[in-house]
């Protein structure tokens, strides 16, 4: 039997197992994937390599997974962090799936041209390089300034809360975690007001419930979606990568099921 596992901390909260446990029994494919609570980032090779043939990891720990990785594969070199390892003959092969992730949650909004990404951490960095990569025109607005700074070096325009100015956007994300465990707008709720009457889409990164983000967006006629494909999505080419094979829908479906406890 081969053995999986998501690294984190905290890691209880995570769906991955769900997900991924569901396509290997739909596949049956003897495998098993479980939660490894890692505190000690220093320890994740050391342990990846000593019982498992694949990885997810995640918060805080994916930065420091990219500089422990023997070989990184894509856009993740560019993002500096990655979230998939894979157990390749005793070294570690890593890769970044949030960012493909999202680019496939989003295809439902069509062709993009401007897209304001709301926060300025980790996750934004993924889907800024990936939306990047498609031409797609970025702004970044942040609370502060001090991680602004990756994406002024990398040519994105960047604002804080005091200096943005209003522009049309084809799509508003969010990618803080504003709303995630209370009611917050991850902006000021007027400024989010006069963004959405000049935008079509809003996308939130948190998922399992509608957070006010998205409800303002909805009150204000914007066609909107949460975060649970890019989670799906992210695992999905994960899975791939794990199995070494193409997924088809009925493991999409087999996933989907999985995360949501079906
Ligand atoms: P980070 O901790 O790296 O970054 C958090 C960002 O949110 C920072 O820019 C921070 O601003 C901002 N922020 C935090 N709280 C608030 C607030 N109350 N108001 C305004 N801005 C705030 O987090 P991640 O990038 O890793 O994750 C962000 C979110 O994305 C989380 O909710 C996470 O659950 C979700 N996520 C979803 C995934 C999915 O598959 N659906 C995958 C990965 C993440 P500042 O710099 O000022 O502190």
């Amino acid at each position: 039997m081969k053995n999986y596992a998501i690294f984190g901390d905290p890691v209880e909260h995570s769906k991955s197992p769900q997900m991924h446990n569901s396509a290997f029994n739909y596949l049956q494919i003897d495998a098993n994937y479980k939660k490894h609570h890692l505190k000690d980032a220093k320890k994740l090779k050391n342990e990846f390599l000593k019982k498992y043939a694949g990885a997810n990891i995640t918060v805080p720990h994916k930065e420091e997974a990219f500089k422990q990785a023997d070989e990184v594969i894509g856009i993740a070199n560019e993002i500096q962090a990655v979230n998939t390892y894979i157990n390749k003959d005793g070294k570690i092969i890593a890769y970044n799936t949030d960012a493909p992730g999202f680019l496939k949650a989003i295809e439902c909004f069509g062709k993009l041209e401007k897209v304001l990404i709301i926060g300025a951490g980790g996750t934004a960095k993924a889907i800024a390089l990936a939306l990047k990569e498609q031409n797609i025109e970025i702004t970044i607005v942040n609370r502060s300034d001090d991680k602004l700074k990756f994406f002024k070096e990398k040519g994105f325009i960047t604002y804080n809360w005091n200096n943005f100015r209003l522009d049309h956007f084809d799509l508003v994300v969010n990618s803080t975690s504003a709303g995630l465990k209370d009611d917050t707008y991850p902006m000021n709720k007027g400024q989010l007001e006069n963004i959405f009457l000049n935008s079509k889409y809003a996308f939130d990164c948190v998922y399992g419930k509608e957070t006010p983000f998205l409800q303002l967006a909805k009150l204000e006629g914007l066609k909107t979606k949460d975060g649970e494909d890019m989670l799906l999505f992210q695992g999905l080419l994960a899975f791939e990568l794990f199995t070494n094979t193409k997924a088809d829908n009925s493991v999409v479906e087999a996933m989907r099921k999985g995360l949501r406890g079906e």
